[in-house]
């Protein structure tokens, strides 16, 4: 079957965080943020910088939990609340999924920056007639995520967006890869996968009968064998499967 779409992973793949402030300034820009929404919301908490770490530690250990698991999106929200009611701070899960947000230095305060060919690359893609779409892993999804993006300059008018909170399954589950594909309406032999991680990415998607290149990154898994490896994002534009325009049909 020709190729007609390129799924891409985000993080390590498109854009890195390698500029990113030291855990010491995430962790004070949050507890300044936990602050302010307590505040806000007349929520007493004797140090929302605790209840901020509090927080945070349980969603990503929710996560390392799944990841390691049934790959089932955690409630996040829940997590987080459990972790402040042991610190004697009632939240509602609602509260929790707002504080959680609140306290997210995210995009490009959190350093995220695109690989500089990260952008034309998508846009030759694009005009050899590939359809483009991401297959992400992340806790935090809707406008936060498209913001990030935009903000990274990669807001390339995705043809869909498959993000694990948003359909409640972590890649390498096949339901994650389906919500795309789905959405683009093309079979797995259809599609390649890009990403970093053999273990989410690569295996993920061959499972599926799809092939994948692999943006080589200290590997996580052993026996998995990418059909292309890059270094640069633009080297993809050299894989076979993607180096003529994409077949129309
Ligand atoms: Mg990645």
């Amino acid at each position: 079957m020709p190729i007609r779409a390129v799924l891409f992973d985000v993080g390590d793949t498109l854009w890195h965080a390698d500029g990113a402030p030291p855990p010491v300034e995430f962790r004070r820009r949050a507890a300044e943020r936990a602050a302010a929404f307590l505040a806000a919301n007349a929520v007493h908490a004797p140090d929302p910088g605790a209840l901020a770490r509090a927080c945070w530690d349980a969603m990503e250990h929710a996560m390392r939990s799944a990841r390691a698991g049934d790959l089932v999106e955690p409630d996040y929200p829940a997590a987080a609340q459990d972790a402040a009611a042991r610190l004697g701070v009632h939240l509602s899960r609602e509260a929790a999924a707002a504080f959680l947000d609140a306290i997210y230095v995210s995009g490009a305060e959190g350093g995220k920056l695109a690989y500089p060919d990260a952008r034309p690359t998508l846009e030759t893609l694009r005009q050899r007639g590939f359809r483009l779409a991401i297959v992400t892993n992340r806790a935090f999804g809707g406008e936060r995520f498209r913001a990030d993006l935009r903000d990274a300059g990669l807001d390339i008018g995705w043809d869909a967006i498959a993000v694990s909170v948003e359909v409640g399954y972590l890649k390498p589950h096949p339901r994650l890869f389906f919500a795309a594909l789905e959405a683009l309406q093309i079979h797995p032999a259809e599609a390649v996968m890009v990403g970093n991680s053999l273990a989410e990415d690569i295996a993920g998607a061959q499972r599926l009968g799809m092939r994948a290149a692999w943006k080589r990154s200290r590997p996580d898994a052993d026996g998995v064998i990418p059909d292309f490896t890059f270094d640069r994002v633009g080297e993809l534009l050299n894989w076979s499967l993607l180096a003529e325009a994409a077949r129309v049909h």
